[in-house]
This record gives structure tokens, C-alpha cells and sequence, in this order.
């Protein structure tokens, strides 16, 4: 049976495609956006997050981890080595005060599917379902492409939200069986892309097209980072004219991921980005609009 990499089943999501939903959370992601606020999804493999507050010194995990990485550093302030961990988690197993824990887990299809019918009757009800999403899904093709089909054997609607940087084979695969498609559009000028996302978007785009010209149900997802990408609404604008997707939702940053940054002693690009107001969200939603798109916030 397929099985994937995932850091997170969240059950009643109303953020990730109509209706209620349980959203899947895919570890693994092949853009570095500099606003991503899963940065826990970076990796394909597990990672380990410390939390110092929650520490009462018990000294287990200087005990037993097989590397020596947990050290205290020369102002007497526990660190983790990151560069002699091997990702064991022996010590977040061990940690009974929660401040060291593990971000991901091996799972397989089955597993996953029991938390997704467990809610069968909302998504009935709300016209909901089961969003696949990331860190990139689509990196996961076979475990994805079984996920969607048992959904599908079992009449729960589907959505994959997707960066969409992947080669075009990968969407056709997937395309009879998944009912939406929730897709990130970033930047428009591709140099820009690059700089934001660290890739390139003439392959994102070019499966944009090909992805409508193939009939899919597309909605867009486009974050807001005024001070990084503010200056590619209105190519944004010119690009979804032609797409025509029946929604598109901006995305305003926020500030939850700065935390997990933190745990995961990674360098936060935004920590001093300005969330953006009222204002600025609606004139980039009237942006959007006069190119006679129905966008919304989401
Ligand atoms: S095992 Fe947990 S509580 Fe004990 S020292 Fe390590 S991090 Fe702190
Ligand atoms: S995950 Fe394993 S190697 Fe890494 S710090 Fe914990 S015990 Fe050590």
C-alpha cells in the first residue's frame, strides 16, 4: 500500500476549498517562498522542533542522543547542533515537558483515510471534502494519486492545492480524479518569481494553461507580501484574465509561521514584514476585480 510523508491531518478546515474539510499536509516542498509560514514543510524527511520555553532542564535528551548535539552553548543556553543531528527523535520521544517534538510521520493510505471519513457527514452536508496540500503534494505522486482514488471510491470530493512546479505528466495522472484544483500564483514576471520563490514560474504557468485548456476546476490562490510581490498584482491580474478561474483568493500574510522558525532554528526572511491592512487588501482586491475576476479574501 502507498504510503507518504505528512506533518499534519487538520479536521473542520474552512481555508482549503469549499464547505468543511479535512486538509492533508504534505511534507516536502520544491519552492522556498519567502513568506511560507510552514516552514515544518520544507523537508521531505522528519524534523525536530524545540520549544525552550516548555524546558525544565532534565538533561534526558543531552542523555540520549547518539550524536551529543543537544550542547549548551557558552552563555549556558541549550542548543541543538543541527549540523550532528540525524533526525533519530529519540530525544522528542523522550521528552515528557513537550518541548521537543517531532514534525512528521510516515503514514499510508489507510491511515489517512480513516481521519477523512471520519467527517464524511459534514462534507456532505457543507459541500466539503479532502484538500491535499503542503509543502507540495504533488512531490508524493503515488501516495497523492491513491489518496484521490480511494476518495473517490468513496464519494468524498477532492481538492489538491498546488504550487504547480512540477512536470506536466504529474497533473495529468492525477487529473480524473481530483474535482478542484487550488493553485498558487506568486509573482508574474518570471525573474521576480525567482527571487521570491527560488524558481522560476515558466513552468508553473505553462501548466496554469494547459491545466484550463484540459477543462479542470481551478481556483487561485495568490498571497499578499505588499513589500515583495505588491508590484506583480496587476501582471497577476493580466495572467488570470486569460485563465478565467472561477475564484481567486488573496492570501494576506501573516505572522504564524515566525514561531515555528524559531523551533526550527531556520532564519525567518519575514520577521519584520508589516502585516497588510484593510486599505491595501481591498485596492489590490479591486485590482483583481477590474480585470473581471471574482476574487475575494480568503
Ligand atoms: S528532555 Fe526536554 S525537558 Fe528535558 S532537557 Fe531536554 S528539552 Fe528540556
Ligand atoms: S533527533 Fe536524534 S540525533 Fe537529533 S538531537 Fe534528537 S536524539 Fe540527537
Amino acid at each position: 500500500m502507498p504510503s507518504g510523508q505528512i506533518f499534519n491531518i487538520q479536521r473542520f478546515s474552512v481555508h482549503d476549498g469549499p464547505g468543511a474539510r479535512t486538509t492533508v499536509f504534505f511534507k516536502g516542498c520544491n519552492l522556498r517562498c519567502l513568506w511560507c509560514h510552514n516552514p515544518e514543510s520544507f523537508s521531505p524527511k522528519p524534523d525536530l522542533e524545540f520549544n525552550p520555553q516548555k524546558c525544565i532542564g532534565c538533561g534526558t535528551c543531552f542523555r540520549v542522543c547518539p550524536q551529543n548535539a543537544h550542547t549548551l552553548d557558552a552563555s549556558g543556553r541549550h542548543t541543538i547542533d543541527r549540523t550532528q543531528c540525524q533526525h533519530c527523535l529519540v530525544c522528542a520521544d523522550q521528552c515528557y515537558a513537550g518541548a521537543l517534538k517531532a514534525v512528521g510521520q510516515t503514514v499510508d493510505t489507510d491511515y489517512v483515510m480513516k481521519q477523512i471519513l471520519s467527517d464524511k457527514d459534514y462534507y456532505d452536508r457543507s459541500g466539503g471534502g479532502a484538500t491535499f496540500s503542503g509543502g507540495e503534494c504533488m512531490l508524493q505522486l503515488e501516495f497523492l494519486e491513491s489518496l484521490l482514488l480511494s476518495c473517490r471510491e468513496a464519494s468524498v470530493s477532492t481538492a489538491v492545492d498546488t504550487a504547480g512546479n512540477v512536470p506536466f505528466e504529474s497533473f495529468e495522472r492525477i487529473l480524473p480524479l481530483t474535482d478542484l484544483f487550488l493553485f498558487d500564483v506568486k509573482a508574474a514576471d518570471p525573474v521576480r518569481h525567482k527571487e521570491l520563490t527560488g524558481v522560476s514560474n515558466e513552468r508553473i504557468l505553462s501548466n496554469l494553461h494547459r491545466l484550463r485548456d484540459a477543462g479542470a476546476r481551478i481556483i487561485i490562490r495568490s498571497p499578499l507580501i505588499p513589500s515583495r510581490n505588491g508590484d506583480q498584482i496587476e501582471g497577476i491580474a493580466r495572467i488570470l484574465r486569460d485563465i478565467r478561474p472561477e475564484l481567486v483568493e488573496l492570501l494576506p500574510f501573516h505572522k504564524l509561521g515566525s514561531s515555528k522558525y524559531a523551533a526550527l532554528d531556520l532564519p525567518d526572511p519575514c520577521l519584520d514584514e508589516a502585516i497588510p491592512d484593510k486599505d491595501t487588501v481591498d485596492r489590490v482586491l479591486q485590482i483583481l476585480r477590474s480585470a473581471g475576476l471574482n476574487a475575494r479574501k480568503s
